[in-house]
């Protein structure tokens, strides 16, 4: 076995593994899924077809990911696949009297990211077999995505798709995804927060929705509203206009 690599992110220490894929358009659409959540590395032990990567139908369903099916490595056993491993889970719809320890993706992930020195596999298994006994016995873990009992047996892609999206959420990922999309503006400073209030509150007053001499919580109840949101300058800007603009028709009003 390699000297496992220390800290180095989850995207170079996960590899997926496929055994007897007997579908090129289902080898096609584990590409893509690695792909859409930033893994890389594919190997296929004994595919039906030995030239599936090379198929149309794999290409077709790898779509923008044919760059992860060109690179697959095509081994011929289980032995080959997990070298340079120092731990692998076993993918199976069904759960056996003697395998390994069971658990669920969500646990795996976090376990596979807390511990930096794990080059990991994750093994699943052909579409019409599943995984043989021999195999899950070499793992570490059996992982099984809880599913419906009556028919718990998922597409191998999609499968691969729910690994590697938690995978990739267990690394990080949901933050990758709340990086500023769209508009981000600077966040108003409380000095601008509190002369918005003070500006709402006297157009309130103007427009007797707030009686001064019984003001109730009204001002405390607005903070409170405005609190749960991140104020952007602008935005304080818009809603002094709109205490300006009242303040300006009362006065007109009343002068008229
Ligand atoms: N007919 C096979 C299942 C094939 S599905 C059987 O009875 O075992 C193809 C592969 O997808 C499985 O070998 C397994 O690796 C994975 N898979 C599908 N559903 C799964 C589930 N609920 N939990 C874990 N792995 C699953």
């Amino acid at each position: 076995m390699n000297q496992p690599q220390t800290n180095t992110s989850l995207f170079s220490r996960l590899r997926f593994v496929l055994v007897e894929t007997s579908h090129p358009g289902n080898i096609g659409a584990v590409a893509r899924a690695m792909k859409t959540m930033g893994f890389s590395q594919l190997v296929l032990v004994n595919p039906r077809f030995p030239d599936a990567v090379h198929q149309e139908e794999a290409i077709a369903f790898a779509s923008g990911a044919q760059d992860i099916l060109a690179s697959a490595k095509i081994v011929g056993g289980i032995e080959e696949a997990l070298e340079g491993c120092n731990f692998a889970a076993a993918l199976s719809a069904r759960l056996r009297e003697y395998s390994p320890p069971v658990t669920t993706p969500r646990a795996l992930a976090s376990t596979l990211v807390d511990d930096g020195s794990l080059n990991a596999a994750l093994v699943f298994g052909s579409e019409r077999y599943g995984l043989p006994n021999q195999i899950i016995e070499k793992c570490n873990v059996l992982i099984n995505i809880p599913a419906n009992p009556d028919y718990s047996s998922l597409n191998l892609a999609q499968a691969v798709q729910l690994l590697a999206y938690e995978a990739r959420m267990a690394a990080g990922g949901d933050r990758i995804a709340q990086s500023p999309i769209g508009f981000h503006g600077d966040a108003a400073s409380l000095t601008q927060v509190d002369g918005m209030y003070e500006h709402l509150e006297k157009a309130l007053i103007a427009i007797e929705f707030l009686d001064p001499d019984n003001p109730k919580k009204l001002m405390s109840r607005l903070r409170r509203l405005f609190s749960r949101t991140q104020l952007e300058t602008e935005e304080v800007n818009i809603l002094r206009g709109i205490a300006r603009h009242i303040l300006a028709r009362i006065g007109k009003n009343q002068a008229e």
